[in-house]
């Protein structure tokens, strides 16, 4: 029955409506493909019988004509939303067991609309990573291999033998490009979701901030932080952000605006529309197949019949920086609560004090302790003001930035999604961090200004790995990315993984 795991959400809707299959069908289908699919690593915690048991309600649902949206279908939910009796760790240590005794907004949208969960799928720890090496998990493995590269061969063991699927949400987008879920949640602040999916030949969208709640979301930085979904194609992800948004009072900073029909925008026509070229993308040093991706990209959009101006956003190049200042803040601020009192792990110490500090110290990963003390510092006496000040005042510049370009009639702009294709496992950041966060050089911008950000695959590199291109909005236009985003995908078709090498 593995076939079924290769229906996208739309085909799989269409099968159960018809009662090809059931849902408990298409659910064992995925469970037998996550059994066969453990080394891969995307899931740190599979839950099968509850799997079942939402599938057998969602077979009786449809029997009585009460299917909702995504009845019956099969979602992989990332480690950082929380799961009512299930365990949610973000991928650290600190979190221990934790249970949650609620559930996420997003999730209870999904499951709402008849979706079945599959398990908890592995991300950088606290979402903080372009690789999700840095989970207190073993790390996901990007079901893509560079050509010719032989598993498990040479010396270099794991390492140098398998790609990273990207992060943080690099168990989702594992999961998604392997076929073990059907669609996946995932959260991006810097890029989690959009670099991932460029790294795996899926699709991703970080809806505008507000777009979809965050309630349920295990917080890093909460300015920033935005749950989208990771899926095989354009429609599939139109279809599951239907479900993930909508007004919640429980997130004072979540929207009331009504949500659109996603998937009606898809196939919509992009003629006469005006496609930014922002000059400031094009780096130096820019392997030369990124700048021809962005090129293809740009003469699909003209054949279809937009209109493609260069324009200027000149205050891009503050936005890493000024990204590495304000999300340790809020980070630091956020994981200040995990003090060995309230959730998961305690190290017991000789006073309150010490039990804090032994909590800390051996619940928290490296990089998470590094972005602890950035956040300390940049917040502290003296230095808030020529740090966390300063970043704040850049971030509205490089919002002006996008607005300028928007109010002269732009109607989304086109860009690379990342400056590379994945990298191998242990290749990047270890002797220096700014290496990996270099990884978000073009997704950042959009996460600094709120805007809708999509990634879509696009081509390939020398070696056969997908590359993505991204598509910037206008505010809670997600409706012009999934049309432009579908144009693409039209022109290059699908990216599925050539190989299935892992069982
Ligand atoms: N890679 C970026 C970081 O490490 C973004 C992560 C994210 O979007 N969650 O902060």
């Amino acid at each position: 029955m593995t076939e079924l795991t290769q229906l996208t959400i739309a085909e799989a809707r269409d099968g159960l409506t018809n009662r090809t299959f059931s849902a408990t069908d298409l659910t064992k289908a995925y469970l037998a493909a996550m059994e066969a699919g453990r080394s891969l690593n995307a899931y740190v915690l599979e839950t099968p019988d509850k799997a079942l048991e939402m599938a057998a309600a969602s077979d009786a649902r449809i029997a009585k004509g009460e299917a909702g949206p995504l009845e019956g279908i099969p979602i992989g939910v990332k480690d950082l939303f929380c799961t009512k009796g299930t365990r949610t760790t973000a991928c650290s240590n600190i979190l221990g067991n934790f249970v949650p005794t609620y559930e996420s907004t997003v999730t209870a949208n999904l499951w709402r609309d008849g979706a079945v969960m599959l398990g908890k799928l592995n991300n950088d720890e606290f979402a903080m990573g372009s690789s999700n090496e840095t989970s207190c998990f073993p790390g996901p493995i990007n079901p893509w291999r560079r050509n010719g590269s032989n598993v498990g061969a040479g010396a270099g063991g794991i390492e140098g033998s398998y790609l990273v699927p990207g992060g943080s949400s690099g168990g989702s987008a594992a999961a998604v490009a392997a076929m073990l879920c059907a669609g996946a949640t995932a959260t991006d602040t810097g890029g989690s979701i959009r670099q991932p999916a460029a790294f795996t030949g899926t699709v991703g969208i970080k809806p505008t901030y507000g777009r979809v709640s965050r309630w349920g979301i295990v917080a890093f930085a909460s300015s920033l932080d935005q749950a989208g979904p990771i899926a095989r194609d354009v429609k599939d992800a139109a279809l599951m952000l239907a479900s993930f948004a909508g007004a919640d009072p429980k997130d004072t900073t979540c929207t009331d605006l009504a949500v659109p029909d996603y998937a009606a925008a898809v196939g919509r026509s992009v003629k006469g529309m005006t496609i930014g070229i922002p000059k400031e993308y094009r780096l130096d040093g820019m392997p030369a197949e990124i700048g021809r991706l962005w090129e293809e990209g740009a003469a699909i959009l003209k054949d279809a019949g937009a209109n493609l101006v260069e324009i200027s956003l000149p205050h891009t190049k503050y936005a890493l920086p000024a990204y590495y200042i304000v999300a340790p803040a809020e980070a630091s601020s956020n994981l200040a609560r995990y003090d060995g009192v309230r959730y998961g792990l305690r190290e017991p110490g000789r006073d309150i004090v010490d039990l804090y500090e032994k909590t800390r110290a051996k619940g928290f990963g490296k990089e998470v302790k590094r972005r602890i003390m950035i956040g300390t510092y940049v917040l502290s006496a003296g230095y808030y003001d020529a740090y966390y000040v300063r970043a704040q005042q850049l971030r509205t510049l490089i919002k002006r930035d996008f607005e300028e370009a928007y109010a002269k009639g732009v109607d989304a702009i086109l860009t690379p999604a990342t400056p590379s294709a994945a990298f191998g496992i242990g290749e990047k950041g270890s002797a220096d961090p700014v290496e990996m966060y270099l990884n978000d050089v073009f997704t950042v911008t959009v996460n600094m200004a709120g805007l809708p950000g999509i990634a879509v695959p696009a081509g390939r590199d020398a070696q056969g790995l997908p590359l993505g291109l991204q598509l910037i909005g206008r505010a809670f236009d997600e409706e012009t990315l999934f049309s432009v985003a579908a144009v693409i995908e039209r022109a290059k078709g699908r990216f599925p993984v050539t190989e299935r090498w892992w069982g």
